[in-house]
């Protein structure tokens, strides 16, 4: 991986009035422009084909500048000209997926701290982190030994998509058969117990150079959304259960929605996001900038914590003018994209930069 002083070093030779803020167009691309524009950033957009009609069509998110690529995993090829545009490149989860593990070298200076988009997305480090910080998390069973139903998850499926459920290791067995899963795959399955409960997956916003406010680490923390993802086709379930059809349920995401909390429970909200940080803090040096906790709340009010997401997440793109908590932290509409390109300006004006960016 790319060291901190090599990062600090290019970010030390940057033009600060002319910072720029650079993503791939996907995912969050819309509100990362719009919320960086509302900052006064210049923008970048890193493209794949000719295709742009998304943004002549959302023209108030239309970056200022394209680069193109063939694909999106040759984005270091662009690092020389990142530079010279003094671009800090938003990770968000298609870059993370396409790029891969290119990203933990690619020589361009990229918000939040690049250690927890490895410690995302490696499932032990992952669960090291949510032990750390001391929060409920699923029980992970082994194939042989599944005494409770169970959601199977494999290796680098993406937004849920190929998960089943299982009561049982025989029911386990059948279905591993039925789908012919190679070796490789069943070594890197997860079979994790299935929570019963309603899931709520809170947007995070850290910031180490803030003060005041809820203090989380050395830094405060705010609470900027909640959604709740819809999945196929486990979302509408109960329409086909209600005339007698059982479909096997599937939890492949295909968008989101709004969810507010009880408030009498924003309490316990608030202490998963502050002990997620401080848990970051001890074991990789933390995590500036936006994240995301996933969690069940049982009929126990329990919350149970099954992922962290170390970036903004799609969900965010439900509040692009602001959310129903976001109003209560800041009189102006304040998107996550927004707060991002926020942090940046501050960062910069206090000459901080590389406390928010490696
Ligand atoms: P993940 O890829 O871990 O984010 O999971 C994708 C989806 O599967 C989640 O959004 C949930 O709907 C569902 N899911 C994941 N883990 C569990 C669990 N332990 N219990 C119940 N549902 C889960």
């Amino acid at each position: 991986m790319i060291s901190k002083e090599e990062v600090k070093e290019i970010l030390e030779g940057y033009n600060k009035n002319k910072l720029c803020i650079a993503t791939l167009c996907s995912h969050s691309s819309l509100q990362i422009f719009k919320g960086a524009k509302e900052e006064g950033f210049k923008t970048l957009g890193i493209r794949v084909g000719e295709d742009v009609h998304v943004y002549d069509a959302f023209p108030l998110s239309k970056p200022d500048e394209f680069l193109h690529l063939e694909k999106f995993s040759d984005v270091d090829k662009l690092e020389e000209e990142l530079r010279e545009k003094n671009a800090i490149l938003i990770p968000h989860g298609s870059l993370v997926e396409f790029v891969g593990e290119k990203i933990y070298d690619l020589a361009v200076p990229i918000m939040g701290n690049r250690q927890a988009l490895l410690w995302e997305s490696d499932r032990l480090k992952m669960a090291e982190w949510i032990e750390a910080a001391e929060m409920r998390m699923p029980r992970t069973l082994s194939p042989d030994n599944i005494d409770v139903p169970c959601i199977v998850k494999f290796p680098g499926a993406k937004g849920g998509k190929g998960y089943f459920t299982v009561k049982n290791t025989k029911e386990f067995d059948k279905k591993i058969a039925k789908l012919k899963i190679s070796e490789e795959m069943l070594a890197g399955v997860l079979i994790q117990e299935y929570i019963v409960g309603v899931r709520f997956y809170p947007h995070y916003f850290y910031s180490p150079i803030t003060s005041g406010g809820f203090r989380a680490g050395n830094g405060a923390l705010e609470m900027l959304g909640i959604d709740r993802r819809i999945e196929t086709n486990i979302e509408e379930i109960y329409r086909a259960n209600s005339f007698g059809l059982n479909p096997e349920p599937s939890f492949a995401v295909v968008g989101n929605s709004e969810i507010i909390l009880r408030e009498s429970m924003l309490d316990k909200m608030l202490k998963i996001g502050k002990k997620t940080v401080e848990a970051s803090e001890k074991l990789f040096g933390g995590i500036p900038g936006p994240f995301c906790v996933e969690t069940i709340c049982d009929e126990d009010f329990h919350f149970h914590v099954f992922e962290i997401s170390a970036r903004i997440v799609a969900g965010t793109n439900l509040y692009p003018q602001g959310s129903h908590y976001s109003c209560y932290i800041y009189k102006e509409p304040m998107s996550m994209a927004r707060r991002i390109a926020r942090e940046i300006k501050n960062a910069a004006k206090k000459n901080q930069l590389d406390k928010v960016i490696y």
